[in-house]
């Protein structure tokens, strides 16, 4: 029997995995970005990952599907230039895997990929338009249209978290000031916190330590709450204002904890989206669990490869 090899790249870890058609992870394992060191070494050290994880599961490689850190050229196969890991910037993954495995293989922006596995195997798969949102240590999103990736000119993937929500805002490494990823990231939520003058402080702040100290009652981390659900919700709203998708799915390491703050979320929403039938957006949060990466890496290569139409399966 045969499965997909799916290869989920991210800035600390790389995770290799076999998925079957009904995208249920086999076999699965892990290691740490860096650790990889350069290109050739990462190439070997992922290939080896393939054929330990498809002995593992007791199935050949039919096709490999990526998902990885971007930017990356889902049409050429090749990595731009990586923020995580500049050392691969330039090298085409996609030709190496295939030359190595003698395969079809494809590649997208992990948002992309991730908004692959919502729509078709996750919180997504009986929506035409939907929008998949991660929120950690930045904010990504991929665009479903009916019932396909959408992408920009030249296969470009939108920069959702560049959206701008303030421009007195935080300078960002995009060049502009106040995007929402300065604002509503798990980085710029703990940043937030660390400048406010009553606030002693602890060293390695996170959004999931803060929604515990809200949870607890700390008044500034309630308040470091609120304000990241105001900007959750500003950016949904002009997200729903630009395309009045049917669903929204969220996922990231913010939205474990943000999520059960939804309805306020959604309340944010419905103040900014008095022209559009919000009523007919569902918000949700992913239902993939810790696999939803590889999961979305392996829809990626039946995306591309695969005659099934995105959310035939359920
Ligand atoms: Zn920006």
């Amino acid at each position: 029997m045969t499965a997909i090899g799916a290869v989920d790249i991210g800035g600390t870890k790389i995770a290799v995995g076999m998925v079957d058609d009904a995208g249920r992870v086999l076999a699965k394992m892990e290691a740490p970005s860096q650790s990889a060191g350069a290109w050739m070494e990462a190439r070997q050290l992922i290939a080896g990952m393939l054929r330990e994880t498809a002995q593992k599961s007791n199935r050949s490689i039919a096709g490999i599907g990526i998902g990885s850190t971007g930017p990356v050229d889902p049409i050429s196969g090749y990595f731009g230039n990586l923020d995580a890991l500049p050392q691969w910037s330039g090298a085409s993954i996609v030709d190496d895997l295939a030359d190595e495995f003698h395969v079809p293989v494809a590649l997208e922006n992990d948002a992309d990929a991730g908004a692959l596995g919502e729509a078709s195997w996750g919180a997504g798969t009986d929506k035409t338009r939907l929008i998949y949102v991660t929120i950690g240590t930045g904010i990504g999103g991929g665009i479903i249209l009916d019932n396909r990736l959408y992408r920009g000119a030249g296969g470009a993937h939108p920069e959702i978290a560049h959206q701008v929500i303030d421009v007195n805002g935080p300078a960002c490494s995009c060049g502009l000031n106040g995007c929402w990823e300065s604002f509503a990231s798990g980085p710029a939520m703990a940043r937030w916190m660390e400048i406010q003058p009553e606030y002693a402080g602890e060293p390695g702040l996170t959004a999931r330590r803060i929604y515990e100290l809200a949870q607890a009652g700390d008044p500034l981390a309630v308040r470091a709450v609120e304000r990241e659900t105001f900007y959750l919700g500003i950016g949904l709203a002009n997200l729903v204002n630009l395309f009045t998708p049917d669903a929204i799915v969220l996922s990231g390491s913010v939205m474990k904890s943000a999520g059960r703050y939804l309805r306020d979320i959604y309340r944010v929403m419905q103040r900014g989206c008095r022209f559009v039938p919000l009523d007919k957006v569902e918000l949700r949060l992913t239902s993939l669990g810790e696999n939803a990466d590889l999961i979305g890496a392996a829809r990626v290569w039946h995306h591309r490869f695969a005659a099934i139409e995105l959310g035939a399966q359920k």
